[in-house]
């Protein structure tokens, strides 16, 4: 396996679009993973962990621990997790991390596998599974950190920084950012980072009109980027009203301003 290899699973917002003027860029809700030496880390299980499930278990060579790092659990982040294909096989162990809130995470993912809304339980996983509450760091190994830091979201999320290979990837999704003030905080938690995967749900034209609804302009992206000195920016979480011809748009104009900034369509894979 190539080394410190990051894969766009899903990079749609809110919905699902299975539209056929946003194939171009992929209909998929947010997942991407980040393979290195030996280790699998997921962020967010959206619609798009229903293909990294698949690639997982049709590849040999494939660790056997994954790791799950939720940033929040609202439906577009978490419905991929109910056809991911690891859990029904025993050859994997699952660890998924995430938020304190006002229910367990367990119970939480036990909810969305209530008989009312969905025919698996966790009696259909054999996969073994830990559950994991985190607050603001866990080491996993001596080359391998991930920190995360709550932001401003209904219900919160987390920014999460993954540290490995002395390099450095952010990923701050569904992040809305008070009287669109870039956050301070989370500028010096994305301090330098070699990728910066941010929300880009609105333009700054449609922002005002959504005041509360948790998200970012593209805009604020590139400014979060060069605030913070990111090396790359990928735009993320794309609202599921743009199409294929307003996304290019959104990342040619994007570009003249941040010239590393990348528009990821479904599939992409970089390698740091
Ligand atoms: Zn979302
Ligand atoms: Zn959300």
């Amino acid at each position: 396996m190539k080394k410190n290899k990051i894969t766009f699973w899903g990079v749609r917002g809110s919905f699902a679009t299975p539209d056929l003027n946003k194939m171009n860029f992929g209909g998929d809700t947010s997942c991407v993973s980040l393979e290195t030496d030996n280790q699998i880390m997921i962020l967010d299980m959206g619609t798009g962990a229903r293909n990294l499930g698949r690639y997982i278990i049709s590849n040999p060579n494939s660790p056997k621990i994954l790791n799950i790092f939720l940033s929040h659990y609202h439906w577009d982040h978490m419905l991929g997790f109910l056809s991911f294909a690891p859990l029904f096989s025993n050859e994997y162990e699952i660890n998924i991390y995430g938020k304190k809130d006002r229910l367990q995470l367990k119970d939480i993912i036990n909810h969305m596998l209530d008989p009312i809304f969905w025919p698996a339980s966790y009696d259909h996983f054999n996969a073994k599974l830990n559950f994991h509450t985190i607050d603001d760091k866990i080491i996993l190994s001596e080359n391998l950190v991930v920190e995360s830091q709550i932001h401003n979201h209904p219900n919160d999320a987390f920014s999460y920084n993954i540290l490995f290979d002395n390099k450095k990837v952010t990923y701050i999704t569904d992040c809305e950012y008070i009287s669109g003030e870039i956050n301070k905080k989370l500028v010096d938690f994305t301090k330098n980072t070699d990728l910066l995967i941010h929300d880009s749900h609105f333009t700054k034209e449609d922002l005002p009109d959504h005041k509360g609804w948790g998200h970012s302009s593209w805009n604020q992206a590139i400014e979060m980027a060069q605030i913070s000195n990111a090396k790359q920016l990928a735009l993320y979480h794309y609202n599921p009203d743009y199409d294929d011809k307003k996304i290019n748009l959104i990342e040619k104009h994007a570009q003249k301003i941040f010239k590393q900034t990348i528009a990821p369509k479904q599939g992409l894979v970089i390698y740091l």
